[in-house]
């Protein structure tokens, strides 16, 4: 905070209106018909508690936007549609180029293997697209860019599928998914619902178990 001003609520508030302008807006929480991909293509009980039961996350980083940004662009790609029986599929990529359907990602380091639900996301909208090669890029904060090519795969489709179907059941009984333990618990705003209060959690050091080492 400087002088009377706290440039901090300033710039939050920037980034929460710019949030709202980008991220993908599901329009009735309540419509088990309609599914966005990113819902699925991550944890479906944090999903579920963003139709029902919503937390704002906090400290949004600029890669939280960065996609969102590019889409709105001109050469941003449009949301695309894919029906599974009555259920509608939306997912929307960052850009279709040359017929190659690319996604962006910023990350603190570049990642030697791309991530799992980065992979669901681009394969599922090469189908919604119907286009067969796909790239995910991703950008460290230092600049630096990592690329790994995709072709369409079935069996990952599937799977993204089978989700869609488990995620618009338990929407329309309104029954909250089970955990979905992973690296992306340590950053969601919905932890201390799964675990524990995050104070709760007493911290001590091998020191104060073992006793200090005698030389
Ligand atoms: S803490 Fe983990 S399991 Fe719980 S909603 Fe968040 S990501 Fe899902």
């Amino acid at each position: 905070m400087m002088g009377d001003r706290d440039y901090r609520k300033t710039v939050t508030s920037a980034i929460d209106a710019i949030t709202k302008e980008v991220e993908p807006q599901v329009i009735d929480p309540n419509d088990s018909k309609t599914i966005f991909l990113h819902e699925v293509v991550h944890c479906m009980r944090r999903s579920y508690f963003n139709r029902f039961d919503r937390i704002e996350q906090e400290n949004k980083s600029f890669g939280n936007l960065f996609g969102g940004l590019i889409r709105k662009l001109p050469y941003g790609s449009k949301i695309g549609q894919f029906s599974i029986d009555e259920i509608n599929l939306k997912g929307q990529p960052d850009m279709i180029v040359d017929d190659v359907v690319i996604i962006f990602k910023t990350v603190p380091a570049s990642p030697e293997i791309p991530f799992a639900s980065d992979i669901l996301h681009l394969n599922a909208c090469l189908w919604i697209f119907n286009k067969s090669e796909g790239v995910l890029i991703y950008i460290t904060d230092d600049g630096k860019e990592s690329s790994f090519a995709l072709i369409r795969e079935k069996k990952m489709f599937e799977e993204v599928i089978r989700r869609v179907r488990v995620f618009s059941n338990l929407i329309s009984d309104k029954k909250a998914p089970i955990l979905e333990p992973s690296s992306e618990c340590s950053g969601c705003q919905y932890y201390e619902r799964c675990f524990i209060k995050k104070y709760e959690g007493k911290q001590f050091s091998l020191t104060e178990l073992f006793g200090k080492r005698k030389d």
